[in-house]
């Protein structure tokens, strides 16, 4: 992508929008009609997906723009239903991006599988055994899955713990075993899955117990992403709000989601406002994403705020997001799924390590967004302006009578289905 910076894409026709893209992604007459029409997940493709199924379900597929991260432009597909989404987080990504764009890191992509095991006569003996065996249970999972060491992955390390110690607590002791698997391009699920499940055997002969899960953990607390933005206050100022003012207002903002769980939920559920319409529109498993993502907010022992927004130095507005990023650009439904493939194509990533921080750079940008405006002038009217289309389609409104009673409901500020349903009576006379 050239770039991301596509000046009125707001004000074009969904044609227009998909003729654009046809030229910069050379997409042929078919794929512009599949993704207009999410044609291509079949019914019969969704039945191999998942069970019982009766048909498919479609969302709102729009575009985040203006992302530059760390100095390459992303255009972001992004699958929502909520209004103003998309178009907070293009507005922050322009912002940031004359602040000179986002910059992130990722570690390497390292996941968890976990074994419990139980009933060991001597735990403290098993957990000795299995120390002393680490390479001969690399090997052993490495043996299960040997073309993800083939591509560079693969089980690299492992630790052993005891759970429930103390003679006093109310569960059995167990011992559990990590083991740290690089999975490459992939979230992993099936990979570690494999392996685990394959050392069950070796891990009740070292200790002497029963082996009872054998399962990945969606805490992926090895493999984070990290975005970053430093925004001069004279790019921040909104209104009648100074700059200055409005960083203020961010940092504030911070601060009570950083000292209340209350408000952390909500301000993390703006996070994952944008974090998950990506993690959706390629394919990947959102569900996995959000477990992660909120344990990870707790990890210090209180729920807390998923970002930190400070001042630096200069006055600036520092802000950072750091998460688990169990995602995949391969496996799961990355590929099957062909909206998935689109996305993928438009975003132009080259590895899950890039999708990843691609991802938490929308969340940072959405964090902004939604701080930036409560903040200020509040949520409620630039939220309500574009949700005023969705009350208006609630109401019966259809065609050109859309905009029509959407705009009336705006002027006449009592943004309500009722209220909408009169117009549409009206409009019909
Ligand atoms: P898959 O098993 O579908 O695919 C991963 C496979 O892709 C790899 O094993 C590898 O197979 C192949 N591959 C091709 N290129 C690469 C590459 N560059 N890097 C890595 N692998 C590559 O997917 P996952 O194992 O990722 O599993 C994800 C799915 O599991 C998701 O759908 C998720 O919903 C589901 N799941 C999630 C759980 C959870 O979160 N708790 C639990 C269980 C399932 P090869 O090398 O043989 O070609």
């Amino acid at each position: 992508m050239e770039t991301s910076r596509i000046p009125g894409f707001y004000n074009m026709t969904v044609e227009e929008r998909l003729n654009l893209l046809k030229k910069i992604h050379s997409f042929s007459e078919e794929d512009v009609k599949n993704i207009q029409t999410s044609a291509p997940l079949t019914t019969d493709t969704a039945d191999k997906m998942i069970e019982n199924v009766i048909g498919t379900y479609q969302l709102p597929l729009g575009l985040g723009l203006n992302f530059l991260i760390n100095g390459k432009d992303y255009v972001i597909p992004m699958v929502i239903e909520e209004p103003s989404v998309v178009a907070s987080a293009s507005h922050i990504a322009r912002i940031v991006r004359e602040a000179g764009g986002f910059t992130t890191k990722a570690t390497e992509r390292v996941m968890i599988g976990q074994i419990q095991v139980v009933g060991c006569a001597d735990f403290q003996q098993a957990k000795e055994t299995v120390q002393q065996n680490k390479e001969v249970l690399l090997e052993a999972a490495n043996n299960a899955y040997p073309s993800i060491v083939s591509r560079g992955g693969g089980a690299e390390d492992l630790d052993v713990r005891i759970l429930n110690e103390e003679s006093t607590s109310a569960y059995s002791q167990m011992l559990v075993i990590h083991l740290y698997i690089n999975t490459c391009d992939a979230m992993g699920a099936n990979i570690i899955n494999t392996m685990v499940e394959s050392l069950a055997p070796l891990v009740e002969e070292l200790t002497k117990g029963k082996v009872y899960l054998r399962i990945l953990s969606n805490y992926a607390d090895r493999c984070l992403a990290k975005a970053k933005c430093v925004i001069p206050p004279d790019l921040l100022k909104t209104g009648d709000y100074s700059g200055e003012e409005v960083r203020d207002g961010v940092i504030h903002a911070y601060e009570f989601a950083a000292s209340d769980p209350y408000r952390a939920v909500t301000h993390n559920k703006g996070i994952m406002n944008g974090i998950d319409p990506v993690v959706i529109a390629t394919g990947n498993d959102w569900r996995a994403v959000e477990a992660g993502a909120h344990a990870y907010a707790s990890r210090n022992g209180t729920y807390d705020s998923m970002t930190i927004w400070s001042k630096d130095e200069y006055g600036n507005l520092v802000g950072e997001l750091e998460l688990p990023m169990s995602i995949g650009t391969v496996g799961g439904a990355t590929r099957v799924h062909p909206m998935a493939k689109f996305a993928l194509h438009i975003l132009g990533v080259n590895s899950a390590k890039e999708l990843s921080q691609v991802i938490v750079s929308v969340g940072l940008a959405q964090n902004l967004g939604a701080l930036k405006a409560l903040a200020t002038e509040g949520i409620q009217k630039g939220h309500m302006a574009l949700h005023s289309r969705s009350v208006a389609i609630a109401a019966g409104a259809t065609g050109e009578m859309i905009d029509i009673i959407a705009e009336q409901l705006v002027k006449e500020k009592q943004i309500r289905v009722g209220k909408a349903k009169e117009l549409v009576e009206e409009y019909k006379k």
